[in-house]
């Protein structure tokens, strides 16, 4: 049996009478690919299967949380196992100080941790946190970043913003956009001149150290060292915002294998084990100016939720294993390697940037290190080599803007014939 859609397509027709665009995220709705979306029956391992019976090697994982594959069996237990003793609280319990602890021993910058339960939640607390302390409401942010939806941050942004070329949103108040000013990723001298003029009101530069939201781009030796020392020199907080990176390019997120000490992190995605999990954290003195130690507010009525934390802290033991960093890696490398020489081959311009278990495989002859190199890629060719892989049991991103991600599910078998799939599916691209 061959590749079906009826159901899919089906659902998709049912979904758009009451969900906008028939999704609850933009980039689900498969947009920028040329297609209607496939809808989502279950997940095992590195495998998805959709309500048609297609099944897929699936290199989305949930947009990233799922670095074990989809519903690992210890993962799946400390859920149950939690959900029996009562789903929510809104009262402290043991778990919450557990994960803050492990997360507090794999990112040293963080002294001190609030758990919220998305990243644009952690995004936009981390903001006013850095607001809030400096007293200054400008803040710095990348072309292509992507730091979920908040007002303040949905500007010049990557992933679904980027693709739909909306970077400004209708609805964000003029009033709150001046106060962001967008500088370009991997330039420190532009961002030099910026602070130059208006350093003294600049309360923060947030950036994902490592981007994934215009797929992925790699910093240059010294630009994350040189934001450090620039920040600091001005008195202004540097935000990693590690949703993507965290627990990815190394447990220690982007700041442990840089080595950079940033003020405040946020993190998200893996943190959860797939469920709604996120947190920002930093230096103990400003993280006790969250309420209620200090003035700052920020709640949650789901914060620390009871099954939320059971998956969070089930999935960093797991990763805390033995070579797992180093299988990732390693079949990582392999796959972005494989696909840089297969297109080499049939003569396919591609740039590969892969860094720890994500990579991206632009379609384009420039070197891609920064948001104008990434716009260089061919989204036309990326849209049926996507529709190709997808046809052939290949579950790819979307989009070209955004990363490819690998679980400690996905073996090299798997791989092998992922690269088998796309030699054919790019070859028919000719
Ligand atoms: N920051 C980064 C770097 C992200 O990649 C994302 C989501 N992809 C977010 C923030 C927003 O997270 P969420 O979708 O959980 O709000």
């Amino acid at each position: 049996m061959g590749f079906q859609d009826q159901r899919s397509k089906e659902a998709f027709a049912r979904a758009n009478g009451v969900l906008p665009g028939g999704v609850n995220s933009p980039v689900r709705a498969f947009k920028s690919v040329g297609r209607e979306p496939i809808f989502i029956a279950k997940g095992q391992g590195a495998r998805l299967w959709d309500i048609d019976g297609n099944s897929y090697l699936d290199y989305v994982l949930s947009w990233g949380p799922l670095i074990l594959g989809h519903a690992h069996p210890v993962v799946v237990e400390a859920i149950k196992a939690a959900a029996e003793r009562g789903t929510s609280y809104g009262a402290p319990t043991e778990i919450e100080t557990e994960c803050a602890e492990e997360v507090i021993k794999a990112f040293p910058s963080m002294e001190m941790v609030r758990m919220v339960s998305s990243g644009t939640e952690a995004t936009m607390s981390a903001l006013r946190l850095a607001r809030g302390v400096t007293g200054r409401n400008k803040i710095i942010k990348f072309e292509g970043c992507y730091h979920g939806h908040g007002d303040s941050l949905l500007i010049k942004a990557g992933s679904g913003a980027l693709t739909f070329g909306v970077p400004t949103s209708p609805g964000v108040p003029s009033s709150v956009a001046s106060q962001t000013i967008v500088a370009q990723y991997n330039d420190l001298e532009g961002l030099k001149e910026i602070f130059k003029e208006c350093g003294e009101d600049i309360a923060a530069v947030i950036l994902e150290p490592v981007t994934g939201n215009m797929g992925v781009v790699l910093p240059q030796p010294g630009f994350l060292a040189g934001l450090r020392t620039l920040t600091q020199d001005y008195g202004s907080l540097l935000i990693f915002d590690e949703v993507m990176t965290g627990f990815r390019v190394s447990y220690g997120g982007a700041q442990g294998r840089y080595q950079i000490d940033p003020d405040l992190t946020c993190l998200g995605k893996v943190i959860g084990g797939g469920l709604p999990v996120a947190a920002y954290g930093g230096k103990r003195k400003y993280m006790e100016q969250v309420a209620p130690s200090g003035p700052i507010y920020q709640a949650g009525t789901l914060s620390g939720n009871p099954l939320a934390m059971a998956a969070g802290l089930a999935t960093l033991k797991l990763l805390q294993q033995e070579g797992v960093y180093e299988g990732l890696e390693e079949k990582t490398t392999r796959l972005a390697e494989g696909l840089q020489s297969i297109a080499q081959e049939l003569g396919f311009p591609i740039w590969v940037n892969s860094v720890g278990a994500m990579f991206s495989a632009f379609f384009t002859d420039q070197p891609v290190i920064d948001f104008k190199s990434a716009c260089s890629s061919d989204v036309e060719r990326f849209g049926s080599f996507f529709r190709g892989m997808l046809e052939r049991g290949i579950y790819l991103a979307p989009s070209q803007y955004e990363a490819v991600f690998l679980s400690t599910a996905h073996t090299d078998a798997d791989i092998d014939y992922t690269l088998e799939q796309a030699r054919d599916v790019l070859k028919s691209l000719g």
